[in-house]
């Protein structure tokens, strides 16, 4: 992969007209979002097809990955009405894909799980048609957690690895790389039908055959889907950007995941693990709201 000279933050150009709608809706309804809060350089985009990732549980993060921009610290008690909040938001935006993710609660007995497991619900309930997507965090591998997001039925139930174990201690040192691969084969172990979904960033440090490994390591996990792209640091105290990987890079990855059995793979500099979330699936019948 080719090494070059590096700016800190890049994103696409945002037209601030676009993103009113999306970003007024949040505010009134209090909610937070990850495209905003990690800084994503598809907010542009995203919000002006009026969708965006909702960050559930507070904006601040009981854990220190190098290469997120979120807010670390004690986050305070949840909130209550979130959930319900959530629902008004994806109401007003008629969002059809929804996908909800959240801070790290390791301050909570069930790291949140609840949350999640309510929100599922409640829109579940008032739309009985839209997809639903939660990108959760490891739960310190508690199955009792993670089996009240599963017995919810998310469409997509999603844990990304982030990156190789070799760079777990420097960018994600409160984590733990079999863990997070635990996570994933627990799901489908739960439910067999449950679709699963991880991603990983390139440019963190990682060697390409440490990333085919990774890959391979998911797809031993059960996993149905995987997101790749580039590390863009969020801000100058994140970790450095090492390089930025082509469109080759890109594609090769793409293709070696196909081969690993991988039912969709998104890769490419700008893929996040909740941008253009709808592509990965197409028949409803394929969820697991079909058991
Ligand atoms: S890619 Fe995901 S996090 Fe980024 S702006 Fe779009 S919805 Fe938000």
């Amino acid at each position: 992969m080719e090494k070059k000279t590096i700016p800190v933050f890049q994103k696409k150009k945002i037209r601030f007209s676009d993103t009113v709608a999306t970003k007024n809706a949040l505010r009134k309804l209090g909610l937070h979002s990850v495209c905003e809060e990690s800084r994503c350089p598809n907010i542009g985009e995203c919000f002006k097809n009026k969708t965006a990732t909702f960050l559930i549980l507070g904006d601040v993060c009981t854990r220190n990955c190098a290469f997120c921009c979120i807010k670390k610290g004690l986050p305070c008690p949840p909130d209550t009405e979130e959930p319900s909040r959530v629902l008004e938001a994806v109401r007003e935006l008629g969002i059809e894909h929804v996908v909800i993710t959240s801070v790290t609660r390791d301050d909570l007995p069930d790291g949140g799980a609840g949350f999640f497991g309510t929100t599922i619900k409640m829109i579940r309930e008032a739309f009985p048609d839209k997809r639903i997507e939660v990108l959760v965090p490891d739960f310190m591998g508690k199955e009792s957690s993670i089996r009240i997001v599963s017995d919810s039925l998310p469409d997509i139930f999603s844990h990304n690895v982030e990156t190789v174990p070799s760079l777990y201690r420097a960018v994600r040192s409160k984590a733990d790389y079999r863990r997070s691969l635990g996570v994933l084969e627990l799901v489908k172990k739960l439910n067999r039908k449950q679709l699963t979904k991880s991603g990983l960033m390139l440019g963190l440090g990682e060697k390409m055959d440490e990333v085919v490994s990774t890959m391979r390591d998911i797809a031993s996990a059960g996993c149905d889907f995987l997101s790749i792209g580039q590390y863009l640091a969020p801000g100058k105290k994140n970790h450095n950007i090492s390089f930025h990987a082509s469109e080759e890079d890109f594609e090769y990855l793409k293709l070696k995941g196909r081969e690993m059995g991988f039912t969709h793979v998104e890769s490419g500099r700008y893929v996040r693990s909740s941008y253009n979330a709808k592509r990965y699936i197409h028949p409803r019948k394929d969820s697991a709201q079909a058991l």
